[in-house]
């Protein structure tokens, strides 16, 4: 069985803006194990999201390698590395991207269908999950109908409905106030401890970190283990 759902290997990413290179990534080597949540701390601009895109295989580094499920990804083709990445990964960004003109279920139903599961099995898998995060009365809703906070945990719910071994999020109640914020996040740890999923977490609030297994920082280009 593989046990490390995602490894980065020395990876490296430069921006050239003009004559000048922003070199954001530097080495960054890091290694997440199934059902492990990691917090990847780092002030704006330190280059989280660069690494959270690149881990998911949305961007390729300029050097390094990543490595999904013992899987290197950096020969691969385009195609496959969208088949990895619907098949082992979840997103979750700040915004929450929801379908304006579907209902939450909808939305959770809809990636599923795309992966070929059955509309009733879609459907079932949905309610579990928006139950899991306190949405069965809001499942019939549209985005618009629902709070900030059950916005972002539909997206949760959709970014887990493929049952990926990884979830990638990107400061994912940083539209929040703290109160809501601080909900959101328990309930993105609850669905992500139940299900065994590992998680990858961008944030700057150091007290979210403080409940995930553990917490690396980026600093000038390199993660830094935090004690
Ligand atoms: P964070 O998520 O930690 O705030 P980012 O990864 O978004 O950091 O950005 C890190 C740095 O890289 C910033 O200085 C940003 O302006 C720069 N950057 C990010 N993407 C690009 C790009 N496509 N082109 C040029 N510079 C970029
Ligand atoms: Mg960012």
């Amino acid at each position: 069985a593989v046990t490390v759902v995602l490894a980065l290997r020395g990876i490296a990413r430069t921006f050239v803006q003009g004559s000048r290179r922003l070199e954001i990534l530097r080495g960054c080597d890091l290694e997440v194990g199934r059902g492990e949540v990691v917090g990847l701390l780092g002030p704006s601009g330190s280059g989280k999201s660069t690494l959270l895109h690149v881990s998911g295989l949305l961007e390729r580094p300029d050097g390094g390698e990543v490595e999904i499920a013992g899987q290197p990804c950096g020969r691969l083709a385009d195609e496959a590395r969208t088949r990895i990445r619907r098949v082992q990964l979840g997103f979750v960004y700040q915004f929450h991207y929801l379908m304006a003109e579907f209902t939450a279920r909808e939305n959770v139903m809809i990636p599923q269908m795309i992966a070929g599961l059955p509309r009733q099995v879609s459907r079932e898998r949905a309610d579990r999950l928006l139950g899991e995060l306190g949405l069965s009365a809001r499942a019939d809703h549209r985005p618009a109908q629902l709070s900030g906070g059950e916005q972002q945990r539909v997206a949760i719910a959709r970014a887990m409905a493929n049952r990926p071994a990884l979830i990638l999020a990107d400061e994912p109640t940083g539209n929040l106030d703290p109160g809501t914020a601080e909900q959101v996040f328990g309930s993105i740890l609850d669905v992500v401890r139940n299900s065994g999923t590992a998680a990858l977490i961008a944030t700057h609030n150091g007290e979210l970190a403080g409940r995930m297994d553990r917490t690396t920082r980026l600093e000038d280009g390199h993660l830094v283990p935090v004690a």
